[in-house]
């Protein structure tokens, strides 16, 4: 028998008469043979709706409570879907991450997923029912409920579809597919065919939403079977591939370009340049937990050498302060900062075997008057800084100068 799991977002699921039309849809598909496994999100707006109470209350709520919290979210749709399940015939059957042994690390709001118990959910289904597990949620080896950051339910389809070694994974969302870029932002962008799982990656780690970076990472571990698809309209969706390095020679040069608003950067200046200055300044960053993104040492100037790096935004005030605390303890002048920055990325496999393509980029943003701050490389990607202001027009542009556009 077919097994699918399938994961439904939150505007999937954003009202009474969206569950009813995904309990529509579901029974359509296990009457059509399929073994089910149903994994959901929050209704939409609810997780937001829940960090403002939480914010309401505490300007530092405990990582465990907010966990808490946050994960009562997917617990209103698991039980509502499932009743829609059983009003049309079918004996569904709700669980949350714990109870479907979601185990997972113990670092609160962005949880590592260890492993999953699949037996009870193929019990189950055996049973001929159709399993509803909460998305984005688990549990540590304390039972302390736990979840896996946002987007987080794309993490738990994908880990589910590994664990029961399902045929394949569907992400039901609100756009027909992966695009060329966000077609929110740009709309004539166009729906790709197919995208590999390397590039696909990329694409989500440089910012594009539409699937949580941690779910491509399972799927390319694991070789799961990934599509995403609408939950409004019916189509083929993308399918990620895994197809080995160099096989696909009609690559195009770009396949996607992607973009992060909430970003800042902060320099550090004049600090006595010598070894394990990178290290002293850093350091402290990441014993804060904060992710550095683009880093920038300059070459050193009488001994002294600047540091720029990139934060996501809600950080850049702690590190600021962080910095401000080294200028003193280095020695180094002073420290600079600007939270109004945006980074803009191209991603492409065919880049590897074309010259110019990074070029190309930056003579595309000059000639369009937009400044770039700060360029990071790696073999499929190019990215830059630019201030946050010209992030539409940088997006927009660049997908003109590649040709990206549907025909
Ligand atoms: P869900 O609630 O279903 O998880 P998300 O909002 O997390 O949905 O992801 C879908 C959104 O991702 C789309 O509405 C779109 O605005 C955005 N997006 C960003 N980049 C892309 C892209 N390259 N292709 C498709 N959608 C994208
Ligand atoms: N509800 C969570 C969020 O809004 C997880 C998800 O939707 O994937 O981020
Ligand atoms: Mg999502």
């Amino acid at each position: 028998m077919t097994l699918i799991v399938e994961k439904f977002g939150g505007t999937s699921v954003g009202s009474v008469e969206r569950i009813n039309a995904v309990a529509d849809h579901l029974i359509k598909k296990h009457q059509s043979g399929e073994q089910l496994v149903v994994v959901v999100s929050a209704m939409s707006g609810e997780t937001n709706r829940l960090v403002g109470l939480a914010s309401d209350i505490s300007d530092e709520p405990s990582p465990r409570e907010m966990d808490v919290l946050l994960s009562t979210g997917e617990q209103v749709t698991i039980a509502l879907l499932s009743m829609a399940l059983q009003k049309r015939g079918n004996d569904a059957r709700s669980y949350t991450g714990g109870q479907v042994s979601i185990n997972t690390d113990n670092v609160h709001s962005r949880a590592r997923i260890l492993n999953i118990d699949g037996a009870r959910i193929k019990s189950d289904l055996d049973k001929g029912r159709i399993v509803v597990v909460a998305g984005f949620q688990g549990v540590d080896f304390g039972g302390n409920i736990t979840t896996l950051g946002r987007g987080g339910s794309d993490t738990t389809a994908v880990a589910i579809a590994a664990a029961t070694e399902a045929d394949e994974c569907r992400i039901y969302t609100d756009v027909d597919g992966i695009y060329t870029t966000d077609p929110r932002v740009v709309p004539n962008a166009r729906r790709l065919a197919s995208i590999t799982a390397e590039e696909m990656l990329e694409l989500a780690s440089l910012g594009a939403k539409v699937l949580q970076t941690r779910s491509v990472e399972f799927a390319g571990k694991y070789k799961v079977p990934l599509r995403v698809l609408s939950s409004f309209i019916e189509g083929p969706g993308t399918l990620i591939t895994y197809e080995e390095e160099g096989s696909s020679m009609e690559a195009p040069l770009i396949s996607g370009i992607a973009f992060q608003r909430d970003e800042a950067k902060l320099t550090i200046r004049g600090i006595p340049d010598h070894p394990g200055i990178a290290h002293q300044v850093l350091g402290p960053i990441s014993d804060a937990h904060i992710n550095v993104d683009v880093i920038i040492q300059n070459a050193s100037a009488k001994g002294l050498t600047d540091l720029t790096f990139t934060v996501p935004r809600a950080d850049y005030k702690p590190c600021m302060e962080i910095l401000n605390q080294l200028v003193l303890t280095l020695g180094a002048r002073d420290v600079r900062g600007d939270d109004q920055i945006a980074k803009v990325s191209i991603v492409g496999v065919g880049m590897r075997s074309h010259i110019g393509v990074a070029n190309k980029m930056f003579k595309t943003l000059a000639d369009n008057n937009i400044n770039i701050q700060m360029i990071s490389t790696s073999e499929i990607k190019v990215s830059v800084i630019i201030d946050e202001e010209h992030l539409e027009k940088a997006v927009q542009t660049l997908h003109d100068a590649f040709e990206l556009e549907s025909a």
